[in-house]
């Protein structure tokens, strides 16, 4: 593509992504479609000749963009956000226009220098201790792998990095994690090589936080048939409700055992930038290592996941490497980014975080994380006062966990209560004006309404919590 005509289709595209953004709320957040729709649509075979960048943009238009679920509508409810905004989109551009791959400090010395710093930002901004470093990562999945496989080796003496489990004579390494944890602790446990099998899975109080006296009974129990507890991880802002296990009481038995302790608040991180949540986080500074995600509640578009490590030492000597090729002669003194978790290729992720807190400010982003926890606080009210409805989970930050309950389905008993909801979740979302999905709290099927996306304001929770009446009643 010659310079001219990349100018003229940057300057048209950076108009449609303006206009999108402006005008997103126009469409239906939720395509109406069946699986294979869009494939049946493209051609099976690759063009053989070159098309016009005319002709694809019109394809994108008509068979790519009626397929895309709306993440950035302000109605868009479901799972947990993944936000983003035009800082971020800028940012975003330009790390695709420098198209550097930062492995190692002298590939891009901006890359891995400014990730150093933005990451420093955040770990002031979120009130960590100086002791910990922080890197960036593509999701809080892959984080929590980079934190068992640190666990594993700290807890073996590096010698499974060098002899793999086979060569383990010893007991297995078990690791614990709430029944609410996230399902990216499992993945981590089977890629890992721990086995799924020693996940042990702890019991959770009535606000669904992991309960510290299960854990020190599964731990006791373990030790006494001989297996070897590693890890914990807990969870500030479960996946289902946004439950906080308490952090204190579970360092204290990851020091007496010595567990790695990970804490993986994905979404509710972001909220460690305010004053008032920061008693959520309280113990954190005694974690291993921490993660959070920036693409999730920061307005930093996916993927920017933010990972922190107590002792960096023991993450690169999990991970480093050392061949010829990648070799420079600023090795002694710079930091190697390759080091620090699985890809050697890494992408500039740093720029877009960084014109994201700088454009909005520290103040900026914790207003509009103010705005999103006010409006969840609202809307738990107005389920509360309803009594057609009943809220299924404490509220601390930004979802809600709610079904609707009357009393002549309620009568009908759980199942129909659990048909009845799952019937009404498939009503809302079938009108396109709002995204919400479901989970399962204590056996009883719920709906979840997770506020969060940018340009969210009171109207689209108020036009949210309407909707949602209207097709409960028109059943
Ligand atoms: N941990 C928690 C608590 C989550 O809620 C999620 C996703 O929602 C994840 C981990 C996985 O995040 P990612 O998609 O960045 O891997």
């Amino acid at each position: 593509m010659q310079a001219e005509e990349f100018r003229r289709h940057g300057h048209d595209l950076i108009d449609w992504v303006a206009d999108y953004l402006q005008g997103v709320e126009a469409y239906p957040v939720l395509p109406d479609l069946q699986p294979g729709d869009v494939r049946r649509r493209l051609p099976a075979e690759p063009p053989r000749e070159p098309e016009a960048m005319e002709t694809i943009l019109k394809d994108f238009r008509t068979l790519i963009l009626p397929a895309v679920t709306h993440w950035n509508h302000p109605r868009f409810f479901a799972y947990f956000p993944a936000n983003q905004s035009g800082p971020s989109i800028l940012g975003e551009l330009l790390s695709a226009a420098l198209g550097v791959n930062a492995m190692v400090w002298q590939s891009c010395p901006a890359a891995t220098e400014l990730e150093e710093v933005v990451m420093d930002w955040l770990r002031r901004m979120i009130g960590l201790p100086e002791s910990f470093r922080g890197v960036i990562q593509d999701t809080a999945s892959t984080a929590t792998i980079v934190a068992l496989l640190c666990a594993r080796e700290r807890a073996t003496d590096f010698a499974t990095n060098e002899h793999g489990f086979y060569a383990r004579t010893a007991a297995a390494l078990r690791v614990y994690c709430s029944r609410e944890a996230h399902s990216s602790v499992e993945k981590g446990l089977k890629a890992a090589g721990f086995g799924r099998e020693h996940l042990v899975p702890i019991a959770v109080d009535n606000e669904l936080a992991l309960d510290p006296t299960d854990l020190a009974q599964k731990i006791a129990a373990d030790r006494e048939q001989g297996l070897t507890p590693c890890a914990v991880v807990a969870t500030v802002g479960t996946t289902s409700s946004t439950a906080l296990d308490p952090l204190v009481p579970i360092a204290d038995l990851a020091d007496r055992h010595r567990l790695w302790l990970h804490v993986d608040a994905a979404l509710a991180g972001s909220a460690a930038i305010l004053p008032e949540k920061r008693a959520m986080f309280d113990g954190l500074e005694r974690a291993d290592s921490f993660v959070f995600n920036p693409h999730k509640w920061l307005f930093t578009n996916f993927d920017c996941s933010a990972f922190f490590c107590r002792d960096p030492q023991t993450l690169v000597r999990t991970f480093a490497i050392d061949p010829e090729y990648l070799r420079t002669a600023f090795d002694s003194g710079a930091t190697n980014l390759r080091d620090w978790g699985l890809a050697l290729g890494r992408r500039f992720r740093a720029l877009k975080l960084w014109f994201v807190l700088r454009s909005y400010g520290v103040e900026g982003l914790q207003a509009r994380l103010r705005e999103h926890l006010g409006l969840a606080q609202e809307f738990m009210q107005w389920v509360v006062a309803d009594p057609q409805f009943e809220l299924l989970a404490p509220v601390p930050l930004q979802t809600i966990c709610f079904r609707h309950c009357p009393p002549e389905v309620a009568a009908a008993g759980a199942e129909a209560l659990d048909r009845h909801n799952a019937a009404l979740l498939q009503r809302v979302n079938a009108t396109g004006q709002l995204f919400m999905t479901h989970t399962r709290l204590r056996e009883r099927y719920c709906l979840r309404l997770s506020i969060g996306q940018t340009e969210t304001r009171r109207e689209h929770v108020v036009a949210a919590w309407r909707l949602i009446r209207d097709c409960a009643q028109a059943r």
